[in-house]
Order: C-alpha cells, then structure tokens, then sequence
C-alpha cells in the first residue's frame, strides 16, 4: 500500500506539499511550498512538519514559485539530507527565489518585532534565514525532463513539461508495491496552451492515479487576443496624457511575459517611443536566468530568437537594480513604463510609484496578476477611491486595466482537455490546489465527462493507494513503447544503488570484505558499454 498525506495545496492554493510513503516505510515529499495568504494561513508554516524531515531522502520540486519550494530551507533547517530533484531552470531559479524568500522572512519578523517591542511583547523570529536558504541550495540535484530516473529500488521517476513556467514539471511516479506496480503522475501547477516561451504542457496517457492542480477549475481565461490589445491601449493611454504606465509584476514568469509582449509591440513598430524600466533587482535576475536557458523555449520564442532578436528586450528597456536608479524614475517627467514587484502591491518599489502615479489621471495602472483579497492590488481592483500606501491615503485617478487574459494556469478547458489522453487508463483522479468551489467544479467536470472516479482531498488527508488493474492494460502499452535503452539503464542504476547499500552495511559491521571501487567501475563501464550498443 502506498500512502499519499496532503500537507499543503490541498482545499487551498499555497503551501503545496505531498508526503508519499511506501510499504517499506520509505518517504518521498512532491513540493514544500510556503502557505501565503493572511496570518491564519501562514501560521501553517510554523507547525510541525507532521514526519521527520531526516527521514526524506528524495523531494520532487516541480517548479520555482514559492508556494511550491518556499519553505525548502525550512525544510533543510529541520534536518532533510536527502535530494532535491527537479529540472536545471528551476535549480537555478531556486537560487534567487529561496534567497530573496530569507530576505521578506527576515524584514518581516524584524518589523513584527518592532511593532511587537512598542507594545511590551516578544521579539518575532524568522521562518529561516538567509544563512539557510544558501545551505538547501546545496542539495538540489537537477534532471532533465523526459529522462527516466531510479530513485531508490523499485522507486522510479520521470519530469516532464507542465508549460507553466520556465522549467516547471509535471512529476510521473512509479512506486512497486505488493499488488503490482503503481504509477502516480503530480500535474504540479499546468500552463495554458500557447502560453509565452514555455512549450505547451506534455501529453500523458497512462496512470493509476492522477493528482491534478485546479486554480481555475471553475473559470475560462480571456482571449489572449483581447488581453494584448487591452494591454496596448493602457500603454497608450498613459502616453497620450503624458502619464506613466504602472504594472505591478510578479518577478517570476509574468514580467517575462510582459517585457516579450513589450518586445513584440516594439519589432511590430507600435510601441510609443518612451523609456521602460524593469524596476526589480528579482525581476532583474529572474530574466537573465530566462535568457540564458534558450533551450526550453517554445518555437515561437526561438523564432525571435533566430531573427537575432533578444525576446526579452527592447531598445527603450533599462534595468534599474539599484535604490537611487529607482527614485530618480519618479523625479524624470513625461511617460513612461514601469514594471516593479510586487505584484499585488504589498510591499517592495511598486508602492513608491503607486504613491507618485495613482492620483494622477491620464496614468494607467496594469493589472496582470491574481490579486489576493486584502490587498493594495485588490482594492485598486475593486475599484475603491482612494487606498493607504505608507500610512497615507492616496486617490485612484489613474486609469485601471484589469487584464485576465495572461495567466500562466490552465483554465477549465485546458484541465479538461489535459485530462482527457488519461480517457483509457482511467485514473483515479485527486483533485488539488485549488479553493473549493474550484475544486469541485473541476472535480464533477471530469467526473461527468470521463468517468472517473474523483476525490477532493482535505488539508492532512492521508490516502490510500493500490495497484489497479483498469490501468494495467495501457501502462502495458506505455513499457512497450518506452524506450529499451532506459529501462536497461535504470536497472543498471538498480544494480548500483544496491552494490552501494552492500557496501555500507558491510562497512558498518566493519568486516574485511569489501566492496572496491572496481565492481562500481565495471558496472559503470557496462553501462557506457550499453548506451553505446543500443540504439538511440
Ligand atoms: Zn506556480
């Protein structure tokens, strides 16, 4: 039997964390995301991790969004040695993603503890600190997609593409069990079809059981169409009066996605001639790490790339990473485009030039991002007259676009759609990652449409899985299929994994026996040997 508890993203968006434990007792963890959203939803991150941390040997990251790796170095901190594997783009993107996550911590206790100090009360400390996030950098172990991986004997894994943002993965688990084998595939957090850059979400057909992410179960994007004219308009109008053009942007895909649309407008010659600022030392990191992973861009982007353009970039475009280069934006008149972090307009420099722009009419305000309830964003969304930014009331004059057509999820029909190459194998399906009402529409949509039987499991739930036979048959089919080449190459890894085990045991009984490096070195050789003889 092999189990499945939900920790997070489940009946909820953040926090996304799985624990999967076989019969043997051994513990994978897919994600360990931060829970984001108000207090009572953050005290989550607090609470005990609910297994012992030492005892994880393998965590599956499927994509660098905080809500899925954010309390990885909490994580570590708590004693977790093992690996983390997930695709080179995310290791990378975790970098800067898990660094600037210790930073907020940090700022944020400290400023919880003055507030806390003028009213008697104990100093807050931090989540973890930076020192810890550097240290969970160390354990980070990338695979590329699409390559067959053993994990542990009778544990084997394979990435694919989830087309949600750069290097983000759907994770295909196969686990041996009494019953027979049994194949969990995670879709972790799907893009939309034809997203930017990204390639479009891989196919898969085979699987006992489906765990399927639900952001907008319920809902249908806009056109994508509408949304680029709707975004060119706001540009416009902003030029026309002589305003600034206001985006607040998440650092992490969505300014990608703008700064590509921006690209766009400016080769296609309609791009009004006035300066654009990426006012966003993250944002700033996060493209160049986009730009120099070429090799996972959609045919579209690499198009622009082969006519010598860079998809990112623009003649106008300045990077402004330090403080001062930030003030002086403001201190410049006339138009101007600025996309700054964060992207709800909690924290960081979107504040400051929502305090200098938002009551200026003739200025745009750019809404790309979903934005919380409570938040500054929110407000701006919701049309409310004036908000407080710094303690200060500031009136929305500005023209606010709200533009819903660039999410990096897929909506209803693109779940629905994914969902449906599993027709055959007829998983059995867990519906995650969503709020409620999302969740369940999703959850009877599949259930009506393909048969299925379907689950929304709770925060904590634990569930059971069993080999099944419905997806015997095609999962046949998906073996014969594979290629001969990765399955001899895994056993191999099989046969490695066990000689080193041997090994240790026998190096703990402190016999004489021993294992040499030569036995690793022959098994090593043969499967040199092996990828050489059979065909590709
Ligand atoms: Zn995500």
């Amino acid at each position: 039997m092999i189990q499945v508890t939900c920790l997070g993203g489940a009946g909820s968006v953040t926090g996304s964390t799985y624990l999967i434990e076989d019969g043997l007792g051994r513990k994978i963890l897919i994600d360990c995301g931060l829970f984001q959203g108000g207090t009572q939803v953050e005290a989550r991150n607090w609470q005990d991790w609910g297994f012992d941390p030492e005892q994880v040997y393998t965590l599956f990251l499927t994509h660098a969004h905080i809500d899925h790796s954010g309390r990885i170095p909490k994580l570590v901190k708590d004693g977790f040695r093992g690996k983390i594997i997930t695709s080179p783009p995310t290791a990378e993107l975790c970098q800067i993603m898990l660094l600037d996550s210790a930073h907020v911590q940090e700022m944020d206790a400290e400023w919880q503890t003055r507030k806390n100090r003028r009213k008697g009360k104990r100093q807050i400390l931090p989540l973890y600190i930076t020192e810890d996030a550097a240290q969970s950098l160390k354990y980070f172990s990338p695979v590329e997609r699409d390559k067959m991986i053993t994990v542990e004997p009778g544990i084997k894994a394979r990435l694919r593409n989830a087309g949600h943002i750069l290097g983000s993965s759907i994770l295909e688990l196969w686990a041996e069990d009494e019953g027979g084998e049994i194949k969990i595939v995670f879709s972790g957090d799907l893009g939309k079809q034809n997203q930017l850059i990204v390639k479009d979400p891989h196919e898969i057909f085979a699987g006992d059981y489906l765990f399927i992410e639900s952001t907008y179960g319920n809902r249908t994007h806009r056109s994508f169409e509408d949304s680029k004219s709707e975004f060119l308009e706001a540009i416009q109008y902003a030029h026309s009066h002589g305003e600034k053009v206001l985006i607040p942007a998440f650092a992490l895909e969505r300014t990608q996605e703008i700064l590509y649309l921006l690209g766009e407008f400016s080769r296609n010659g309609i791009l009004p001639d006035i300066p654009i600022y990426l006012d966003s030392p993250l944002a700033i990191k996060a493209t160049q790490i986009f730009r120099k992973n070429k090799k996972y861009y959609d045919e579209e982007a690499m198009a622009i790339v082969d006519q010598g353009f860079d998809p990112f970039g623009m003649p106008n475009l300045q990077f402004t990473p330090a403080t001062e280069e930030s003030i002086a934006i403001n201190e410049r008149p006339g138009s101007a485009i600025i996309i700054a972090g964060n992207g709800m307009c909690t924290a960081g420099r979107i504040k400051h030039h929502l305090k200098h722009n938002l009551w200026r009419p003739g200025a745009s305000i750019v809404i790309v991002g979903f934005q919380a309830q409570g938040t500054t964003g929110r407000k701006i969304v919701d049309g409310e007259k004036s908000v407080k930014i710094f303690r200060e009331d500031i009136a929305v004059k500005a023209r606010v676009f709200t533009i819903g057509g660039f999410s990096a999820h897929a909506d209803q029909k693109d779940l629905l759609e994914w969902v449906s190459h599993f027709a055959e194998s007829r998983p059995h399906v867990f519906v995650v990652h969503g709020e409620p009402t999302a969740s369940e529409a999703l959850a009877n949509s599949i259930h009506e449409r393909f048969g299925m039987e379907v689950h929304i499991p709770r925060w904590k739930e634990t569930l059971m899985l069993k080999a099944r036979e419905v997806a015997r048959g095609v999962k046949r089919e998906e073996v014969a299929a594979a290629d001969i080449k990765e399955i001899m190459l895994s056993k191999v890894i099989d046969l490695q994994y066990e000689l080193d085990r041997l090994k240790q045991v026998l190096q703990k009984r402190g016999g004489d026996i021993e294992i040499g490096e030569d036995e690793v070195e022959r098994l090593t050789a043969i499967q040199g040997e092996l990828r050489e003889i059979l065909p590709d």
